[in-house]
């Protein structure tokens, strides 16, 4: 087929008449259709002027399905309402004042008005309720694809929950579709039959485990949860299309997509994103393999859903933004596709190809796809037009008029996981980057609204207007001479198949080599005094100096990264993520110490005075012995080494006796950069020995020390004591345990609270000083929060971490395995356990390190031992709360003051919180593990440290001495004058 280039001035030509003809057709329409009355709306209107109150509207109107009483919509609404930068309507700032009567009618009006407005996106919530609604469209003419709307799957319970929704509307409705009146134009294209029903699958709800780690344990999850779906679908000629959802799925979808293709003769659709950067070679693979075997296939081409998402989370991650971060370049990429697929769609039955669906409400990408088929000499059957239920009125008549096949995607479903939906549909109506906006409501010129993407910006540049560019780096950190600002490490992307491929090769070839030397206090001694002697000249190095050699560590540590990951894995029993995190970690604390070090030796003047002379610095505190814990094993290990070195002390690196070979990896990429033999020394030994030894010398200065409670408070207690010829008082720089809490309120948005929490308590066997131990739930929510929970915790996959499928691997030693489970005996006594889950026969001795799965206890009191004391292990107690305040009560009861969270939806809770929730480091509405170093400082207070904070700007100031010094500069009355 002749294809058509970009200069292709006929085709241009072609699709402005048509465009324009839509336009016009569109446009004759008159009020009284939805998408009128919802741009006529007060609230949406007042919404699109005022940006502050259409965030804090559309927060509401996201927690809204979460309160039951006329009372709670009306406090709700005063809170978020009342936030400063926020204008009102003036009848809005009235019901806010309101009292008695006049408050219920208020907040009844606005109830009343947001289930409205859900009822037009939404057609029922279920497949029968829907019916009357999808007949209706049948009757104007309009198809649809039936969307199941619902809370994200976070069990296999949900997710067979899903399964039979999904087979319900598969068995259901083709009957009912049969009945309805013959419809040529919907019922048939150039190569056959269309099927009526039409069904769109989100194939994330079909297994909590879909998961791009575990590439092909996902794909045959999937696969087996979709196989009676599929097959239903063949048997009753039901066109099952895949959705697209985020990108980090998007290679195991299409993937999916081709096997079930391969193994179900079902009528299949698939969706493919014009926003992805991988758009077109996406098309081109599903192109080729249709063509390969001899498949037909539809293809719904839409722009995509997830941008936001996508642009935000790629941002955080550090990962490349995975979208293109201009409208105008989705726009280009959605023709070029288009032009793709319309050279795959099959001139006869039986040829294998695609057919093609667009999804847009954008006249401009309409019309050009409909000059493509009729260039491409295909008729206008060939193309089928696809929009949302309850958009675009106008679009839909102007399509109908040119007797198009037209589909609605329809979503069914309940109030509560509706809301996502709605907000991103009102989300979508209001931005000043939608075209129906544009188009039909600020009156854009025709010229602006199908302008040719393609063409660069200027005077005819497209309305709807690009999205701004939003690729942000970390605030920069103070400069490290070439004033290279900090950023963090980016953790893998698994959802790459390179990546995860070179991490497997790696970790399979790592070895452990055993540490066998043993420092006794003979060598310890000596060991102290050669430290002691490199002291001087270390100090005396220029920050700077000190500060290169950490930045060319943490890039060894990068290029060592997956081989180091490994030895975590195997040494310390780490899943993939947790190791590969812990290396990142790593590798920030050099490069954030080496950027937040230089300030602290650069004398600062302070004060302004003519004749004077006020400066202040910092100097080395002297030897440092580095104690470090296991958990961590080299993030903390380098962190303490890293800060107490760049400060310019010498160091002596004792490992925790779990984990000495990573410990000993990292000292070998610190003296590989440069840090000389006697200024970092490896001291490997046992804690009583070495640990004790190097806080008792009266040659070491500094403890940095992290660990447990009892071992901390030993050594506190220990350098207060001054020995003779100890000319200084013992600098203790110590990190201790944990008793977090997550508290989740009743507007908490559940499907997150529970992810969370679960990743929080059960993330490395619950094996971390940030882990949750507590989840503190409000009556309202317990019951469903708790069952969810015990749900998604019992799909988690125990397993060997050096398989990526493992969720949970072993605990570290056979004596912390004995505490957690004694803590479990006790458990049992104070409450009721609510799940075991329970190890896979044979794996313990398959992997050679013990393990304890993952229990859930409730019905634990604030007082019980089980709600006071460290487990460090895979055992959460839910606890239920009558209301916030006693919940925040009950967090607070700890003399443990490291982690908290709250998952609250309600704006003076986390302002609360925020307030009132004293510990260390505070996560609302997220995990609570998994601190990113500059971003969150990480330590607590009280029973768990000293109060300082690592990956902090002040973590180095506990490294050093301050010193300061004034000159009287006034010599026989005259002075320099200030500069
Ligand atoms: P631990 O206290 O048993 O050991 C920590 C280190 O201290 C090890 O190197 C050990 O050999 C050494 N040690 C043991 N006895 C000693 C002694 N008498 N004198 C000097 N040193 C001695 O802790 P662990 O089991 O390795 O780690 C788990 C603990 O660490 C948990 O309590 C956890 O909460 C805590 N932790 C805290 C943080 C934090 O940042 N607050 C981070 C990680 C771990």
């Amino acid at each position: 087929m002749a294809f058509p280039q970009r200069s292709d001035t006929q085709l241009e030509r072609l699709t402005r008449q048509i465009g324009q003809e839509l336009l016009d057709q569109g446009r004759q329409q008159r009020a009284g259709l939805f998408s009128s009355r919802f741009w006529s709306d007060q609230l949406m209107t007042w919404a699109m002027r005022d940006p502050a109150f259409k965030i804090q509207l559309f927060r509401f109107v996201d927690v809204f399905p979460m309160l039951h009483s006329s009372r709670q919509v009306h406090d709700y609404l005063v809170d978020y309402l009342n936030q400063p930068g926020v204008t009102l309507p003036g009848w809005m700032q009235l019901g806010l004042k309101a009292g008695g009567l006049a408050k219920g009618v208020f907040s009844a009006t606005i109830a009343n008005r947001i289930s409205a407005l859900a009822g037009n996106f939404i057609a029922g919530t279920d497949a029968r309720s829907a019916l009357p609604k999808l007949r209706g469209l049948w009757k104007a003419g309009i198809a649809f694809s039936v969307d199941l709307l619902g809370e994200a799957c976070v069990s296999d319970e949900e997710a067979r929950a899903y399964q039979r929704r999904y087979l319900d509307l598969i068995e259901t409705l083709p009957g009912e579709a049969a009945s309805w009146p013959p419809a040529a134009v919907l019922e048939a294209d150039h190569l056959g039959p269309v099927p009526r029903t039409n069904v769109s699958i989100k194939l994330s709800s079909l297994s909590p485990r879909t998961d791009a780690i575990d590439f092909a344990g996902s794909l045959a999850r999937l696969q087996e949860a979709l196989r009676p779906v599929l097959e239903a679908a063949r048997d009753r000629g039901v066109l099952v299309n895949f959705d697209m959802e985020q990108h980090a799925a998007k290679d195991l979808t299409l993937e999916l997509f081709e096997r079930c293709c391969e193994a179900v003769d079902f009528p299949a659709g698939l969706a493919l994103q014009a926003y992805l950067r991988s758009g077109e070679d996406d098309a081109r693979r599903i192109i080729a393999w249709a063509k390969r075997t001899g498949r037909q296939v539809t293809i719904r081409l839409v722009k995509g859903a997830y941008w936001d998402y996508e642009v935000i989370h790629a941002e955080r991650m550090g990962w490349t933004v995975p979208v293109w971060t201009r409208k105008r370049d989705t726009d280009a990429c959605f023709e070029r596709m288009t032009d793709l697929l319309v050279s795959a769609v099959p001139r006869r039955p039986g040829e294998g190809g695609t057919r093609l669906a667009v999804g847009s409400h954008n006249v401009r990408s309409i019309a050009h796809s409909l000059a493509v088929v009729e260039r491409a000499g295909l008729p206008p059957s060939a193309l089928e037009v696809q929009m949302l239920y309850g958009m675009a009125d106008r679009l839909t008549a102007a399509v109908l008029d040119r007797r198009l096949r037209l589909r609605q995607y329809v979503p069914v479903g309940a109030m509560i996981p509706g809301m996502a939906y709605l907000v991103r549909r009102l989300l979508e109506n209001t931005s000043n980057q939608s075209w129906l906006r544009a188009g039909f409501f600020d009156s854009a010129s025709d010229e602006e609204l199908l302008a040719s993407p393609h063409e660069p910006a200027g005077a005819a540049a497209p309305r709807p207007v690009d999205a701004p560019e939003r690729h942000q780096l970390s605030p920069a950190v103070e400069g490290l001479g070439d004033g290279r600002p900090f950023v963090n490490a980016p953790h893998h992307d698994f959802s790459s198949r390179p990546v995860r491929e070179h991490f497997a090769a790696a970790i399979r070839r790592v070895v452990v080599p055993a540490v066998t030397a043993r420092f006794d206090a003979a060598a310890l001694e000596e060991a102290i005094g050669r430290s002691a002697v490199a002291l001087p000249g270390w100090r005396d190095r220029d920050v700077l100096e000190r500060s290169r050699i950490l930045v060319a560590a943490a890039a060894l540590l990068r290029r060592r990264r997956d081989e180091l990951a490994g030895i975590m894995i195997r040494e310390a029993g780490k899943t993939w993520r947790e190791a590969d995190a812990d290396v990142c970690e790593a590798i920030d604390f050099c490069e954030y110490y080496a950027r937040t070090a230089v300030a602290l030796f650069r004398p600062r003047r302070l004060g302004r005075f003519v004749g004077e002379l006020d400066e202040a610095w910092c100097q080395p505190r002297g030897v440092a012995g580095v104690i470090s814990p296991w958990n961590f094993p080299l993030a903390i290990c380098t962190g303490m080494a890293a800060a107490a070195l760049v400060t310019g002390n010498t160091a002596l690196v004792k490992p925790s006796a779990e984990t000495p070979a990573i410990a000993l990896a990292m000292c070998e990429s610190l003296w590989e950069s440069g840090v000389p033999g006697e200024v970092l020394q490896f001291v490997p030994g046992p804690g009583s020995v070495v640990g004790t030894g190097l806080v008792r010398d009266p040659r070491v200065a500094l403890i940095a020390f992290t660990g447990s409670k009892e071992v901390g408070l030993g050594i506190l207690r220990a350098a207060t004591e001054t020995p003779q010829g100890q000319g200084f008082v013992k600098k203790v720089v110590c990190e201790m345990g944990g008793k977090n809490a997550i508290i989740v309120d009743e507007s908490a948005d559940l499907d997150e609270a529970v992810l969370a929490v679960r990743q929080s308590a059960f993330g490395y066997s619950g094996q971390k000083c940030s882990a949750c131990s507590r989840a503190i739930v409000v009556a309202g929510v317990f019951e469903v929060f708790l069952r969810r929970l015990v749900e998604s915790t019992r799909s988690l996959v125990i397993g060997d971490p050096v398989d990526p499928a493992a969720d949970v691997g072993p605990v570290i030693s056979d004596a912390a395995a004995r505490k957690i489970l004694d803590y479990v005996e006790i458990g049992k006594g104070e409450g009721r356990l609510e799940l075991a889950c329970e190890v896979p026969a044979g794996l313990a001795d398959k992997v050679g390190k013990p393990y304890v799965a993952p229990h859930v206890f409730s019905a634990i009191e604030p007082h019980h031992r089980l709600a006071q004391e460290e487990i460090f292990g895979p055992v959460l107690s839910v606890m239920r709360a009558a209301d916030f305040d006693e919940a925040l009560r009950w967090a607070n009861q700890s003399s443990y003051k490291l982690t908290g969270g709250v998952f609250s939806r309600r704006p003076s809770h986390l302002e609360k919180a925020r307030r009132e929730f004293r510990v260390g480091s505070l996560y609302l509405n997220r995990g609570i593990t998994g601190a990113l170093v500059g971003r969150q400082p990480f330590g607590g207070f009280r029973l768990s440290g000293t109060g300082t904070q690592a990956g902090g700007p002040e973590y180095l100031l506990h490294f050093v001495e301050p010193r300061a010094c004034c000159e009287n500069t006034m010599r026989h009355g005259f002075a320099p004058g200030l500069e």
